[in-house]
């Protein structure tokens, strides 16, 4: 169910920028998920510097909430664009969660623009000495970096250390408000293109136990797909499920990225 976000930490840039704020997310309450059996093969793609659960233990998993209440309104695509992109949606979207983002949203497609093909996407990812932070956080939100952009989408996400030039800005809070772990506050043009994202991961997870560095990886994936544009998925398994603890993209989380940036930005209305 959407929840709508009312404010903003973003300060319009330049007048022609209409501020939005897609959010709020995170962790309505956590899942839990049984780790992999004793004896069971470690996977291959685990995260690197992400250590196996104990035999036995859960894995609980960070989950994620609503995106998307945008308080600006995002120009319509043309009579003709708009019709070539839902015949694309029809004929490439049946099993991606483009339609289902278009059905609980504002049915308006918010992505990074084309002009960022040839310019990356640069991510900091911040150290913060919040309670509960632990370095490994960030090599968990380097892999989950990692992950993205093996998905062969038409930008690439440079992770750096510093806010300086940075498009997303990723920082760390104790806790966030109340069933959420992260959440991404996302700002984008007139056209529908992205301007800037601010995610915030959680250290604990709203119950108050610390998020481990696995539950860390499922987390970046969920926001870093959001600060994408990506919407929320309806099927469990995938990394922008409202609750996930996904530790790799599905199949069905790449293709829906790749339809969505090979479709313009803008509304369908
Ligand atoms: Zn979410």
């Amino acid at each position: 169910m959407a929840q709508r976000e009312s404010r903003s930490p973003i300060v319009p840039i330049v007048a022609l920028l209409l501020l939005a704020v897609v959010a709020g997310d995170l962790a309505r309450r956590a899942v839990l998920r049984p780790a992999a059996p004793p004896g069971a093969a470690p996977s291959p793609r685990a995260a690197p510097g992400v250590p196996d659960s104990a035999p036995g233990r859960m894995i609980a998993a960070a989950g994620a909430g609503s995106l998307a209440a945008a308080v600006a309104v995002t120009a319509p695509l043309d009579a003709a664009t708009r019709t070539a992109v839902l015949q694309r949606i029809e004929r490439d979207g049946a099993d991606t969660y483009l339609p289902a983002m278009l059905a609980s949203g504002d049915s308006t497609l918010h992505r990074w623009g084309d002009d960022r093909r040839s310019r990356p996407v640069r991510v900091a990812v911040l150290r913060d000495a919040v309670p509960g932070f632990h370095d490994m956080f960030v090599a968990n939100v380097g892999w989950a970096i990692t992950q993205w952009n093996a998905v062969g989408l038409p930008i690439y996400l440079e992770q750096v250390a510093d806010t300086a030039g940075a498009d997303i800005v990723l920082t760390w809070a104790d806790r966030l408000d109340s069933n959420r772990a992260g959440r991404a506050d996302v700002t984008w043009e007139r056209g529908g293109s992205f301007v800037h994202v601010h995610i915030t991961l959680a250290t604990h997870a709203p119950d108050g136990r610390q998020v481990s560095p696995p539950e860390m990886v499922a987390l970046a994936l969920h926001e870093l797909g959001h600060a994408l544009g990506l919407g929320h998925s309806p099927v469990a398994a995938d990394a922008l499920h409202p609750e996930t603890s996904a530790l790799d993209l599905t199949a069905r989380d790449r293709r829906t990225a790749l339809l969505l940036y090979a479709l313009p930005p803008g509304s369908l209305r």
